[in-house]
């Protein structure tokens, strides 16, 4: 299977638009992109030809420039099928465990519900890169607008269980944010300090602190650690409780930060 090569542009305040292309066949997609001209402007700065948009889920800055580009370019839109009606433009429907082709480099899609009930994920094995939109953030995830806890609980362990070494595309550049918080509630876990410290050297170059890989977010982002005792107990529960409410707190703690 082919490889990928991916380019990250950064938009709007805080959003990341990716650039996935596939040298062999010259297919390239955008994903999630917010707006249009810096897609249309990193296109030609590369020799690249948009043939695609993935959209993990339907919120403006992530579709946002879809028919901008497709005026521009004719790519197709690949979205969730449970979302088509709220997918600008979309023109190729999937839903869980379809494989996507880009070129000759095939990406999963994972159902990832609970930010919106439509939101997916799209996982290129053979690359080991994930692109998580809004479900799973660096030190983070995303806010519950259309799902229970427990389905953001599960769209999460499907993330937390794929490859250690899978690199995480997000969709916004939240961390340090985010670090400030996961400080509170688990302030001995070494590996959350590390990942502080280097988001923060990071930041202070204006450097993205994305990609990130699945291993790091299992050991220091507390959104994926509901069901380890120390998350328990930082929000004031029982190591036995169920790891859905457990996280159901520290989302909603989060949302009062
Ligand atoms: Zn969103
Ligand atoms: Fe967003």
């Amino acid at each position: 299977m082919a490889k990928i090569v991916v380019e990250q542009i950064p938009v709007l305040s805080d959003n990341y638009i990716t650039l996935v292309h596939e040298p062999v066949s010259g297919a390239t997609a955008a994903v999630d992109p917010a707006v249009a001209e810096p897609v249309l402007g990193r296109l030609a700065t590369r020799g690249w030809r948009l043939t695609h948009i993935l959209n993990t889920h339907h919120h403006g800055d992530h579709t946002g420039g879809n028919q901008e580009l497709i005026h521009r370019t004719g790519c197709a839109v690949v979205g969730a099928a449970k979302d088509s009606e709220r997918i600008p433009g979309i023109s190729v429907e999937v839903g869980e465990g379809d494989t996507f082709l880009l070129g000759g480099a095939a990406a999963m899609v994972l159902e990832t519900p609970g930010h919106t009930s439509g939101h997916i994920a799209f996982w290129f094995p053979d690359s080991h890169v994930l692109f998580a939109g809004d479900c799973l953030f660096s030190l983070g995830c995303g806010r519950l607008f259309e799902g229970s806890a427990e389905e953001m609980w599960t769209s999460l362990k499907k993330l937390r269980d794929l490859p250690p070494d899978t690199l995480v595309y997000c969709a916004h550049e939240y961390t340090a944010g985010n670090g400030r918080f996961a400080r509170l509630v688990e302030r001995d876990n070494q590996a959350l300090l590390t990942r502080l410290e280097q988001v923060e050297a990071l930041r202070a170059k204006g450097l993205p602190t994305i990609p990130t890989t699945i291993a790091d977010e299992r050991a220091a982002n507390p959104f994926l650690r509901a069901d380890t005792k120390s998350v328990a107990k930082a929000v004031g529960m029982e190591p036995g409780a169920d790891p859905a409410q457990i996280f159901a707190e520290l989302r909603r703690r989060k949302d009062a930060f």
